[in-house]
C-alpha cells in the first residue's frame, strides 16, 4: 500500500560525510515533487562510526538511502542483499528498503554513461586515463570494461589501483595500472574521479594540464565548481567537456526510480534537469 496516499510521509535520506554541500536533496525532492508523492529526502551527516547504528535507524524509519563519499563500500555488510551489479562494481550508492530487507543497488554507473549519451558520444574502444580508484571509480571502470575501452588506472595509493583493477579483472576491456607522467598522445579520454579540483583543492588539477595532446574528451566527475581547473583547460583546447552534474542528475533520477516506479514524461525529465541546473548555478 502507498502510505504517501494515506497521508503518511515517506522518508528517503543521504547519508556520507560530507553532504553539506549536496544538492542531492533538491533533485530527490524535486522528483518527489513531479511524481506527486509525499516524501521528504534529507541530508544526514554520518561519521564512519556511526555507520552500523544509522543503517539501523533507517532500517526502522526510512524507505530508502542514497549513500555517498566514505560509505559506498562500508555500508555493503550491513545489507541483507545485493543487485549483481552493485556486486560487481563493489560499491553501492542506492539501497531501497523493501518491508525492513535493505537491498543495495549501483546507479552511477548509469548516470555516468548517460552523460555520453547526452553529448552524442559514444566510449566503446577507447584508450581512456582514469584518474583515482575510490567508490565512484569502481563504477566508471565497470561501464568502461563493459564498452571493452583500454583504461589506465592512476591513483594516489597503489595499493587501492591494483585491487580495483583486480577487482573488475573478469570483465571485457583491459585496465592496467599506470605511472603518473609521459602520457602525451596515449589517450582519446581521461576521466577525472578523485577530488582534485573541488573544494578544499578547487586549485588544484589531478594532473598536468600540458599534457592534454591527442586528447578528445575530458570528464570529470566534479559538479561544484561547474567547471574546474581541468575542464577550462580542456575547453581552453577545444575539447570535449563534461562535467559531473548530468551523471548526479541521472543518478538520482535511477535510484528515485528504484524506490518509486512511476512514470515521468520526457519534458517532466527536462524541466527537472533545468530545475536542478538553475540550482547548482545559482550556488556557484
Ligand atoms: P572516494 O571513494 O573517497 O575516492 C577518492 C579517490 O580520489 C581515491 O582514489 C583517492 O585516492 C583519491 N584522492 C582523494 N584525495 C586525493 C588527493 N588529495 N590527492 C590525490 N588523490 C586523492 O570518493 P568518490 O566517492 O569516488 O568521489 C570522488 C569524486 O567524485 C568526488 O569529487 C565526488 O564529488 C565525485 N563524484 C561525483 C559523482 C557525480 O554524480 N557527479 C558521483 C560520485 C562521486 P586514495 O585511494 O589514495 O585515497
Amino acid at each position: 500500500m502507498d502510505s504517501s496516499a494515506h497521508g503518511v510521509t515517506k522518508q528517503y535520506a543521504l547519508i556520507g560525510d560530507p553532504v553539506s554541500h549536496s544538492i542531492s536533496p533538491f533533485i530527490q525532492n524535486s522528483i518527489f515533487e513531479a511524481k506527486r508523492s509525499n516524501s521528504r529526502y534529507i541530508p544526514l551527516q554520518v561519521k564512519p562510526q556511526d555507520l552500523a547504528e544509522t543503517v539501523t535507524v533507517l532500517r526502522e524509519r526510512f524507505e530508502g538511502f542514497n549513500v555517498t563519499i566514505p560509505h559506498k563500500q562500508a555500508v555493503m555488510k550491513y545489507l541483507d542483499e545485493i543487485h549483481p551489479y552493485a556486486h560487481l562494481c563493489g560499491a553501492v550508492n542506492t539501497v531501497r528498503n523493501d518491508k525492513g530487507r535493505l537491498v543495495g543497488f549501483n546507479t552511477d554507473g548509469y548516470g555516468f554513461m548517460q552523460a555520453f549519451a547526452q553529448v552524442g558520444l559514444k566510449i566503446s574502444h577507447r584508450d581512456v586515463l582514469l584518474l583515482g580508484a575510490g567508490g565512484s571509480a569502481r563504477a566508471v571502470l565497470c561501464e568502461l570494461l563493459r564498452c571493452q575501452c583500454r583504461v589506465t588506472i592512476i591513483n594516489r595509493s597503489l595499493a587501492k589501483a591494483r585491487q580495483l583493477q583486480q577487482d573488475l579483472a573478469g570483465l571485457p576491456g583491459t585496465a592496467v595500472v599506470g605511472e603518473p607522467g609521459g602520457m602525451q598522445g596515449l589517450y582519446d579520454c581521461i576521466i577525472n574521479t578523485t577530488p582534485l579540483g573541488m573544494a578544499p583543492y578547487a586549485d588544484r588539477a589531478p594532473i598536468d594540464l600540458d599534457c592534454l595532446h591527442g586528447v578528445q574528451i575530458v570528464y570529470d566527475l566534479i559538479y561544484n565548481p561547474y567547471e574546474t581547473k581541468l575542464l577550462q583547460a580542456a575547453k581552453a583546447q577545444k575539447l570535449t567537456a563534461i562535467n559531473g552534474f548530468p551523471m548526479l542528475f541521472y543518478q538520482a533520477l535511477e535510484a528515485n526510480r528504484l524506490w518509486l516506479e512511476f512514470p515521468l514524461t520526457q519534458s517532466d525529465v527536462k524541466n527537472l534537469y533545468q530545475q536542478a541546473l538553475l540550482h547548482l548555478k545559482k550556488l556557484q
